[in-house]
């Protein structure tokens, strides 16, 4: 079918015909003011009874411990203690000290009536050089987590590679290096095998076209690399992970069900020109759906700006079959949506842009039509919806888990000691309002986790951007459930918003 016109039918099939003003798009919604959600679907809101309320973190930005127990080094101890990367030249080595204070953070989540705990297993917290022998105190702790989660009736759901490389395999070329995949599915069938009974829902990556976008394309994370032919090596070794650890994680544990935590984007073409939404359908099946594409058909997708780099990326005979496994459900991230416009040539990052991708030749604006979050970006509800609704008709149906959404506000403690975010309880307010108007529309969304549980290390972004339900003072540790925590801990109790 036409590229544009299998985009715009799925964008349509939402019921978001998008009308383009001045260059930017709007979507038609039920919404009085742009960004917002109408009373009436706030109260409609309803969930399903057995639904999974949760929160989401990863291993790096809140575990601390970076060298405690045998725990090797990773890419991100590395970068981060290396001068200029970070903002502030901090760095994770003590983060939240989850590793210390998990129980107190289990107490939370039990004190939220949170269902499900989105976290991240350190690979070299467990496999000190990425492969070799497993390091017994790092897995205990692992155990520890999920026994005191169960304990508290808090599903464990576990993502395998929140982007902390062991800095042994990256010294072995890191991911352009095809033997990675299968080092990946002997670390996956380990956690199962030792896991496996305590838990059961796995995702093998985070993010996965973001990291290694990051890690060798633009080099804006770790190892930093601006190289098209290691990007182009890396997606292939990350698609074959995949479909391997989906392998060895079921020969491993019969009881486990494998998905993703993908980051999603819902992209519009920034005109109705056909060549704007020809690039937004290349952006689209790049950035959002390259791996859940390969799990499926097990080839790449035809958005790039010429042929499938098929003999770059490393392919060969016989892979198509590594990569096709039947994901039992999807995980999917929203945090924005996008506008897409096709450039002449691969362009690098310029200000106001974000993520351009030098292999579909796309250039990627945010919007700015809905208010926005102290880190910047718009928020758009509505997108939450179109993204849910284009998911489950591309797709389908499946069964779909949101691992992560949020949004960053810098509210304080008050005077009275309380952080009163009311901007974070409109946020998930609306958002969570789209969602259930896109499960009542047939979208099969069975988990919710906000991001974060905690405010944590933001990447690059250090300790300035905060993210969580709960304030965390990085000096003393002190947590304090924000105004919005209080909030979500009500809706997960009573499975509806008005509260
Ligand atoms: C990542 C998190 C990150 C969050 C906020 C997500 O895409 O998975 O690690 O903290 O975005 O930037
Ligand atoms: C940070 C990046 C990070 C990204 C994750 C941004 O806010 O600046 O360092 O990788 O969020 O989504």
């Amino acid at each position: 079918m036409d590229r544009r016109k299998f985009l715009q039918d799925s964008l349509l099939a939402t019921g978001s015909i998008l009308s383009t003003h001045n260059g930017s798009a709007q979507a038609v919604g039920p919404a009085a003011t742009p960004g917002t959600v109408a009373p009436e679907e706030i109260a409609k809101a309803r969930f399903p009874t057995d639904f999974l309320w949760g929160a989401a973190t990863s291993a790096y930005q809140v575990e601390g411990a970076w060298n405690v127990d045998g725990k090797g080094e990773s890419i991100w101890d590395r970068w981060a203690h290396s001068p200029g990367k970070i903002i502030g030249d901090c760095n994770g080595d003590v983060a939240c000290d989850q590793y210390h204070r998990y129980k107190d953070d289990v107490a939370l989540m039990k004190q939220l009536n949170l269902k499900s705990y989105r976290f991240s297993i350190s690979w070299p917290r467990v496999l000190p050089g990425g492969t070799g022998p497993v390091n017994a105190k790092g897995l205990d702790y692992y155990k520890r987590l999920a026994d005191a989660l169960h304990a508290a009736s808090i599903r464990p759901f576990c993502t395998l590679y929140h982007w902390d490389l062991p800095q042994a395999l990256e010294d072995k070329g890191g991911w352009p290096n095809r033997d990675l995949a299968n080092y990946f599915a002997d670390y996956a069938g380990l956690m199962a095998k030792h896991l496996g009974d305590r838990i059961t829902v796995w995702a093998p990556f985070n993010m996965p076209w973001y990291f290694l976008h990051h890690g060798y394309a633009r080099g804006t994370h770790p190892p930093g690399r601006t190289n098209i032919d290691d990007f182009l090596r890396s997606l292939h070794t990350v698609g074959l992970a995949q479909g391997l650890a989906y392998r060895s994680l079921k020969a491993s544990s019969s009881r486990a069900t494998v998905g993703s935590a993908y980051s999603y984007e819902p992209t519009y073409g920034k005109t109705d020109r056909a060549a704007d939404w020809d690039a937004a359908w290349r952006y689209h099946m790049l950035n959002n759906l390259f791996f859940l594409h390969a799990s499926r058909h097990g080839d790449y997708p035809k958005a790039f700006a010429g042929e499938v780099p098929y003999e770059a990326m490393g392919f060969k005979p016989g892979d198509e079959k590594l990569l096709k496994v039947p994901l039992d459900w999807i995980g999917v991230h929203y945090y924005l949506r996008l506008a897409v416009s096709a450039a002449a040539k691969a362009t690098q990052p310029a200000s106001g842009t974000c993520n351009p991708d030098p292999l579909a030749q796309v250039r990627v604006d945010r919007y700015s039509d809905g208010p926005r979050t102290d880190g910047g970006f718009e928020i758009w509800p509505r997108g939450f919806y179109d993204m849910l609704m284009q998911l489950s008709r591309d797709y389908d149906h499946p069964i779909i888990e949101i691992t992560e959404t949020g949004g960053v506000f810098m509210d304080a403690p008050g005077a009275d000691g309380q952080v009163h975010d009311q901007r974070r309880i409109d946020f998930y307010r609306g958002h969570l309002a789209e969602m259930s108007r896109a499960i009542r529309d047939g979208a099969r969304v069975r988990a919710y986790h906000a991001w974060s549980l905690l405010d944590n290390f933001e990447w690059s972004d250090g300790f300035t951007a905060r993210y969580g339900l709960t304030w965390v003072d990085f000096e003393t540790q002190k947590r304090t459930v924000k105004d919005s925590g209080q909030w979500y801990g009500r809706v997960a109790a009573a499975n509806q918003l008005n509260v």
